[in-house]
C-alpha cells in the first residue's frame, strides 16, 4: 500500500493544479453518467435506516459494484458499501449503544488501518478548501487500491452516489484513472447521481416529499437513542 500511497500523493499534486473547468470537463469525458431518478435516490437514502436511523443526520451514502476481468475474463463482482465522515466519537456513537456501535453490511473499513489512510489522503481538499479526506468516494479507492486492484487488468466501477461526488472526489477518481493506466490497466467509470444534489439539504429542496421520510428516521433515531442510555 506504502507504493499506492505515494504515486497518489504525487498525482494529487499533479492534479491540483488543474482549473475546476478542466476537471470537471475531464471527469464528463471520463464517465457514463446515469440520472439517479426520484425513486432509486429514496431507496439509497433510507435503505439502511430503519436499522441504522443515525445516517439521518446527514451523512453521503453510496454503493459501489467493481466488475473485474483478467486477460478479457471475468473474474468477480464486489459490492460494498460507503458512508462518508470521519469516524470519530460523535458518528460512532450515531450507530448504536457504547461498544456495540456497528456500521451497516458490506461497509468499506478505513477504522481498522485509520492511520495509513490519514496517510493516504493528505491534502484532499475541494477547491474552497474544504477537507474531502472521508468522503464515501475516496474511502472506496482507498479500499480498492488496497484490496481489488491485483485481482485483474480491467475493471467496471460502477456507483450510486446519494450526493453527486464534489470536485475533490472526481478529482481522485481521475488519478485513479491515470494510476491503472500507468500499470497498464483499464478502467470505465459508470455514475449514478443527480447533479442538483450536491450536499444533504438539497436532497429535500430537490424532492421535498423526502421531508416525511427524514422527519420520520430523526424520530426513530431519538427514540434509539433513549433506548441507548
Ligand atoms: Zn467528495
Amino acid at each position: 500500500m506504502d507504493f499506492f500511497v505515494e504515486k497518489i500523493l504525487n498525482l494529487r499534486y499533479k492534479y491540483q493544479l488543474l482549473e475546476k473547468v478542466a476537471l470537471r470537463r475531464l471527469w464528463k469525458k471520463s464517465i457514463t453518467r446515469i440520472p439517479l431518478n426520484r425513486g432509486a435516490i429514496k431507496l439509497l437514502f433510507t435503505k439502511h435506516l430503519d436499522e441504522f436511523p443515525g445516517i439521518v443526520k446527514g451523512y453521503n451514502q453510496a454503493e459501489f459494484l467493481s466488475k473485474i476481468y483478467k486477460n478479457g475474463k471475468f473474474v468477480d463482482e464486489i459490492s460494498e458499501y460507503s458512508i462518508s465522515s470521519y469516524p470519530n466519537p460523535n458518528f460512532i456513537r450515531r450507530f448504536g449503544p457504547g461498544p456495540n456501535w456497528r456500521l451497516p453490511e458490506n461497509t468499506i473499513d478505513i477504522l481498522s488501518d485509520l492511520e495509513k489512510f490519514e496517510k493516504f489522503v493528505q491534502r484532499a481538499f475541494d477547491f474552497d478548501g474544504t477537507s474531502r479526506k472521508f468522503d464515501s468516494e475516496i474511502k472506496f479507492i482507498y479500499n480498492f487500491l488496497k484490496k481489488h486492484i491485483d485481482k485483474g487488468d480491467e475493471f467496471v466501477i460502477e456507483f450510486k452516489s446519494l450526493l453527486t461526488p464534489c470536485d475533490s472526489c472526481i478529482r481522485e477518481f481521475i488519478m485513479l484513472k491515470e494510476l491503472l493506466e500507468g500499470m497498464g490497466k483499464k478502467v470505465k467509470f459508470v455514475v449514478h447521481d443527480d447533479l442538483r444534489i450536491r450536499k444533504f439539504g438539497d436532497i429535500s429542496k430537490t424532492y421535498p416529499e423526502m421531508k416525511v421520510e427524514i422527519k420520520k428516521y430523526e424520530k426513530l433515531y431519538k427514540k434509539n437513542k433513549k433506548q441507548w442510555k
